[in-house]
């Protein structure tokens, strides 16, 4: 059995019942009977479904191993997280993060205008704020506000002009005021594609020349009281643990001199976020050299020691993880549309009575395999297909010998896998990479996996069900954008095989996991595909209840979004059909109401298989299949 690395990635939420992907909580009920479940009431295209016990988990681990720590190192500052919004927005996701994270004291960062809203709307009094990101007067204001309102905020700089703000702003407002934290610049900084916002060249943080000013200017201002919080994040998905722990050997003895100076309500280092994620599907390509436990202990043990060799009291430790947190409560299911070789099959085979010599070799080889010539056979039947390729380039064979040419090496690697089962695995996945299997999936990259599209981030993917058959056909997805961009190339590196499946005869769902951080907010409306249909899915004990459906943007309402008058849209599509010289008024009318639906449903694919039974509108494959560059 295959079981797509579930191990390595499925940090024990997802695990493998009957051949189908299911939830390990709860009653563990199977994601494609939930699927099919939504779909029965005539749902279809991408399905993006959320998981709040998921959510739930990952808070709590990560309180769970700080606490352990602490207790374990007897460490005597206080432990707070806080969720960074940039990561999701998305209100049936934050509004369950909000309410899991009540008992846990749990907070909220903001980075933005509309981000410290959010947070002062949702966040419960007692939880921390923390604000980062470049700061106008109004955004500085509305830090001011939010302690006004009672919020424990705590105003993060990023530069000198933002704390010049701040102390304008603290002599025209009430009391309480913010608590200011100072993001400090390291010259230590992560590592993989995200290490940007580390470094000594980062975008952002006050450099020492820059932070022995700040201190001076805060108690000119009669200020420093307010001062409570270094803050640095070395970037996003540390892969390793190393880095982190120079940037805290770093920021400890910042932290350090900064109270020496005279900063004696400093006592917090904010981490800022970094924690990773393994998304790898394969062993050989871990993501994450580290365990939460070690990351905990690490950060712990090492405040300890520094503030204890620097006689200062130990820091209260905030640390503003998303991915960690956000990553896994998300599953985006895609149903197969088509396998482009779906085609080649015996009965489309049109041999002439005559054919080129090589052709008829080639169908020797394929009705003569066996287990013993199987391979041999396969190295022939390729070269052949390529001799066969540019003999008709050369104009030597035709259009009916190519289609020939193209069924028979499909029908011969099909067969040939089959016999071979798992034999000569590495023979097979270099014949396997020139000759691989397409499947076209109703959903759009764009939209749904930005980072794989923008950085080359790969997420885990695997079937939802037949899992107790052994997948083989070489895959390559294909989103149905049309950009030739939308796809999710095969990599002998790290192969992912699918099964040779006739969706016409039985719906093929293909999950795509760890979805929950980042891509929903980095999703563009390509080709006006939009965010998929969402749901809920709460578990519990007997089963799951399906809570906040939420269907893709109508095409209006797309339209809308982009600032199209849609009155006027609408208005022009009828008077079109309304003057068309080619149809009768019932005619008219037939098409106006078919438009009329369309307008009110999403852009994404409605196919549905043969044995399906509901009565909508199926559209021929042939029809949809015209991807362009
Ligand atoms: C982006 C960001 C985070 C979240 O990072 P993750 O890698 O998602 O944990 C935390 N803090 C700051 C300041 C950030 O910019």
């Amino acid at each position: 059995m295959v079981d797509y690395g579930i191990k390595i990635w499925g940090n024990d939420d997802f695990i493998i019942k009957n051949g189908e992907v299911c939830l390990s909580a709860g009653s563990q009920p199977s994601i494609i009977k939930i699927v099919k479940q939504i779909r029965e009431d005539g749902i279809r295209g991408p399905l993006l479904l959320r998981f709040p016990h998921l959510i739930k988990k990952q808070i709590n681990s990560i309180y769970t191993h700080f606490k352990q720590a602490q207790k374990e190192f007897n460490y005597k500052g206080e432990f707070h997280a806080v969720y960074p919004l940039k990561v999701n927005q998305f209100p049936n996701f934050v509004q369950n993060l909000v309410e899991i994270g009540k008992d846990y004291g749990y907070g909220l960062e903001a980075g933005s205008k509309a981000e410290l809203i959010l947070a002062m709307a949702l966040n419960t009094n007692h939880s921390p704020i923390t604000v980062n990101g470049f700061k106008d007067d109004e955004m500085i204001d509305l830090g001011f506000i939010a302690a006004e309102m009672g919020h424990n905020i705590t105003l993060t700089i990023e530069g000198l002009n933002e704390l010049e703000g701040i102390i304008q702003t603290a002599i025209d407002r009430f009391a309480p005021k913010p608590k200011i934290g100072l993001r400090i610049r390291l010259h230590s900084s992560g590592t993989g594609i995200w290490a940007k916002s580390g470094g000594i060249n980062s975008k952002f943080g006050l450099t020492s020349t820059e932070l022995i000013q700040a201190v001076k200017m805060l108690k000119e201002a009669n200020l420093l009281e307010q001062f409570t919080m270094i803050h640095f994040h070395i970037g996003s998905q540390i892969t390793e643990i190393a880095p982190l722990k120079k940037a805290l050997r770093e920021a400890g003895n910042i932290y350090a001199e900064l109270r020496k100076m005279g900063a004696v309500n400093l006592k917090a280092i904010n981490l800022g976020g970094g924690l990773a994620v393994e998304y790898s599907q394969y062993k050989n390509d871990q993501r994450r050299n580290y365990t939460l436990n070690e990351y905990a202990n690490d950060v712990v043990y090492l405040l300890k020691d520094i503030s204890n060799q620097k006689n200062e009291i130990e820091p209260d430790i905030y640390i503003e993880s998303g991915r960690y947190v956000a990553a896994s409560h998300a599953v985006l299911i895609a149903p197969v549309l088509e396998l482009f070789s779906h085609e080649y099959t015996e009965s489309k085979l049109e041999l002439k009575g005559k054919n080129p010599q090589l052709v008829e070799e080639m169908y020797d080889l394929y009705t003569s395999m066996n287990s013993k010539n199987a391979l041999e056979y396969l190295h022939d039947a390729i070269d052949h297909m390529e001799s066969l390729l540019t003999l008709f380039d050369l104009g030597y064979v035709d259009l009916q010998d190519r289609s020939n040419t193209e069924i028979l090496v499909n029908l011969v690697i099909k067969k040939a896998v089959d016999i071979l089962g798992g034999k000569h695995y590495s023979e097979i996945l270099n014949i396997q990479e020139r000759v691989q299997e397409r499947y076209l999936v109703n959903f759009s990259i764009f939209q749904s996996l930005p980072d794989f599209w923008g950085i080359n981030q790969t997420f885990p993917i695997m079937p939802l069900d037949r899992l107790t058959e052994h997948p083989t056909r070489s895959a390559s997805l294909w989103d149905i954008t049309c950009d030739s961009d939308g796809e999710i190339g095969f990599n002998v590196k790290n192969p992912l095989f699918l099964h040779d499946v006739d969706v016409e005869e039985r719906e093929y769902f293909i999950g795509f996991f760890l979805v929950g951080a980042y891509q929903e907010v980095l999703g563009m409306k390509h080709n006006l595909f939009t965010h998929p249909t969402e749901a809920t899915i709460k578990l519990t004990k007997e089963g799951y209840e399906i809570e906040n459906l939420l269907e893709a943007q109508s095409i209006l309402d797309i339209l809308e979004d982009l600032d199209y008058d849609i009155k006027e849209v609408q208005y022009s599509l009828s008077q079109k059909i309304e003057e068309s010289e080619f149809l009768s008024d019932k005619e008219k009318k037939q098409v106006l109401g078919e438009l009329y639906t369309f307008l009110n449903d999403n852009s994404y694919l409605k196919t549905v298989s043969k044995k399906d039974t509901t009565d909508e509108i199926v559209y021929k494959e042939s029809e949809i299949l015209h991807k362009s560059d």
